[in-house]
């Protein structure tokens, strides 16, 4: 990659770039006259992605595993590689612990030796089973540490204890941003998280799956308005560390995302009811008071807007294949 020419234009490395949040931040970072270098070993995240931004004179593709130490020039790093979906991530927990862990502190010891600030995607997770309502960064969880969710919990939790050891015993400039769900395009149709489950059976006219009574609370946070509070996050004065929530405050039970899928797909697909997965949240709602003060950041977009918009990519999808 050549030098950065200006204060704003700089190399951007990006792990998970080819997943689902990773790929819309490399189109914005490219957007903004930013050098990205994308890394990703592809397992969860898909070569058609970032099919579109493979040309690009200033986008790179590396398929490299975070596991593994990586020596690369950057200014800056938003480190996302980490399987997202309970399905994913539980498919081979062990790496996935391994991936936060060992990713964080590779990605860690690349900002340290060439002195790039460094943003790690954490997640709402970290407060599990929240007995705390809505929640706030000062919450500090109610976590199980050996249950089927652990390996991503505890993993992203580590990950949170490693950057804060990096900054306070080197001095390393970090972000820290915990995400609440967020959906949209190129969300993997198979990944089986909510959204994406219920329309893709929604499309398909398949039986809508609610795990447990619905009762279950989730706020949707579409992920143009993620990406914004990344960008502004990874942008904020040097002393603005995090942790920082991110998510769209507006909470709906699982009943009533499903019906609204229904009516927004105009599907006869019936809701069938599953076992609820061991240790799923009851409940979850950011507080996201910190972000709107210190990043002038809030959501801009409804569920049903973004919902249509997820909706219309996966018609789409699905009529291409
Ligand atoms: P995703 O699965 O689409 O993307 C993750 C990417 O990381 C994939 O491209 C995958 O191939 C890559 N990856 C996984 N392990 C890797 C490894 N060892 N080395 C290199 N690449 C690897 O998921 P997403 O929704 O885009 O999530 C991105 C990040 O945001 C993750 O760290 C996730 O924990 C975090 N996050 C997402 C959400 C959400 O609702 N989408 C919520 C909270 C946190
Ligand atoms: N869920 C559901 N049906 C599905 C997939 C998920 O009812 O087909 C529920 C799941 O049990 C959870 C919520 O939707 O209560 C959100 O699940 P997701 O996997 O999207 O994310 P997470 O549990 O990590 O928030």
């Amino acid at each position: 990659m050549r030098p950065p020419s200006s204060i704003h234009e700089r190399r951007v490395l990006v792990t998970g770039g080819a997943g689902f949040l990773g790929s819309h931040l490399c189109e914005q970072l490219l957007a903004r006259g930013h050098d990205v270098l994308c890394v990703d070993n592809l397992f969860t995240g898909q070569r058609r992605n970032i099919q579109h931004l493979l040309g690009h004179e200033r986008f790179e593709f590396m398929r490299h595993d975070v596991t593994f130490p990586l020596f690369v020039e950057v200014d800056q790093i938003y480190n996302l590689a980490c399987p997202a979906s309970p399905i994913h991530y539980q498919h081979d927990p062990v790496q996935t612990t391994k991936t936060s862990v060992h990713g964080a502190i590779n990605m860690l010891g690349l900002a340290k030796r060439v002195r790039a600030r460094i943003l790690q995607a954490s997640t709402s997770e970290v407060y599990g089973d929240p007995t705390q309502h809505p929640q706030n960064e000062e919450y500090w969880g109610n976590v199980n540490p050996i249950g089927l969710r652990s390996c991503y919990d505890e993993g992203k939790r580590c990950a949170e204890t490693l950057f804060f050891d990096y900054h306070r015993q080197h001095k390393l400039e970090i972000k820290v941003a915990r995400i609440f769900n967020t959906y949209g395009p190129r969300m993997h149709p198979n990944d089986g998280r909510v959204v994406s489950n219920f329309i893709v059976q929604a499309l398909h006219g398949e039986d809508i799956t609610i795990f447990g009574d619905g009762a279950q609370t989730r706020s949707f946070c579409y992920v143009d308005d993620l990406i914004d509070g990344f960008l502004r996050l990874m942008d904020s004065p040097r002393e603005i560390t995090g942790p920082i929530n991110i998510g769209n405050p507006n909470e709906f039970t699982i009943l009533a995302l499903a019906e609204l899928v229904i009516e927004l797909t105009n599907t006869k697909s019936k809701l069938v009811r599953k076992p609820l997965p061991h240790d799923d949240p009851r409940q979850r709602q950011p507080n996201i008071a910190k972000a709107r003060d210190l990043l002038d950041w809030q959501p801009r977009t409804e569920l049903r807007e973004g919902l249509q918009r997820t909706i219309a990519y996966f018609d789409d999808y699905f009529s291409r294949a």
